[in-house]
């Protein structure tokens, strides 16, 4: 008699040494009691289709993927979501009983959810919103945004190109403005969101005039370490909501946990606590 298998998940990445999804998943595991484990697994670019091959033999339901591996897994996938497609990136997979695995981003929901539990007056419907920065999570908020029926959504990136690109990407909704404007159009917009990795520690801050924030308006930073960046300082300093970027990486996490372990999990202060002792 073969005893039941224990559901494992992990997160695959190159460095994967950084990453907050161990501690959070297995705070969850541990709260609901359940069986399961959840690994960080390093695993090197020219590695990742044989890996994501041999996981599901060991017992795994799923995984997330982180960089650099996000645009690859998606490639690899039996079927993708259409959030993923439009993203043209994956950060959540799930195998499937026949073979290969489900790709799924999780990345705008995350966002959505952690903007409505940090300023859950905001109504995103006919918002004008302005985004710093045109990487992959920047595609992700875009998608996120406009979803949910933001009006006017504006992007500044230091490198116009991407800026650009991602405008004839993304539709009539999107204007591209000079990162050198970006300081000036703080004042109009309902929603600021950094999309960039200035503020990050070690990193320099954004190189905007923060004067023109004020209340009412909703301010939010994808970077997370430090908690308060000298943008969200200066948005609370004037006046306006907050919003860390903490919350996103934990209401990303929940889909995944939900479809490998059978339990839709809750994002609490004690899961902020524990993801950042
Ligand atoms: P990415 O694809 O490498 O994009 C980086 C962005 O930052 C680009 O827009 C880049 O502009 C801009 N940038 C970098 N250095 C700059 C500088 N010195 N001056 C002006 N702009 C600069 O990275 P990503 O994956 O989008 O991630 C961006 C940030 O979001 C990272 O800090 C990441 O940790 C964070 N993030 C957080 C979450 C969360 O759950 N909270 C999720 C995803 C990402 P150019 O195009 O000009 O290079």
């Amino acid at each position: 008699m073969t005893s039941p298998r224990i559901p494992l998940a992990g997160v695959l990445g190159h460095p994967v040494g950084h990453s907050l999804s161990p501690r959070l998943h297995g705070h969850w595991l541990a709260r609901y009691r359940l069986p399961g484990h959840y690994l960080p697994l390093e695993v090197a670019p020219e590695d990742l289709a044989a890996v994501l091959a041999a996981l599901p033999r060991m017992g795994f339901a799923g995984c997330n993927v982180t960089i650099p591996h996000k645009q690859a897994a998606l490639a690899l996938a039996a079927g993708a979501s259409p959030r993923a497609l439009r993203i043209g990136a994956a950060n959540t997979l799930t195998f499937l009983p026949g073979g290969g695995f489900a790709a799924d981003n999780t990345d705008g929901e995350g966002f959505l959810a952690s903007l409505a539990a940090g300023a859950p007056g905001f109504r995103p419907e006919g918002a004008t919103a302005l985004v710093l920065g045109a990487g992959g999570a920047a595609r992700a908020v875009l998608d996120a945004l406009l979803g949910a029926g933001v009006a006017r959504l504006l992007l500044a990136n230091r490198t116009p190109a991407r800026a650009e690109a991602l405008r004839a990407e993304f539709g009539p909704a999107v204007t591209a403005i000079p990162w050198q404007e970006a300081g000036a159009a703080l004042a109009g917009a309902d929603l600021v969101v950094n999309t960039t990795s200035l503020g990050m520690t070690g990193q320099p801050p954004l190189p905007l005039p923060l004067d023109a924030l004020h209340a009412g308006q909703v301010v939010t930073d994808l970077v997370y370490a430090p908690l308060e960046t000298p943008l969200l300082a200066g948005a609370r300093a004037a006046g306006a909501t907050a919003v860390d970027g903490l919350g996103m990486l934990l209401h990303q996490a929940a889909p995944g946990f939900e479809r490998w372990f059978g339990r839709r999990p809750e994002v609490d202060a004690a899961l902020r606590a524990a993801v950042l002792a």
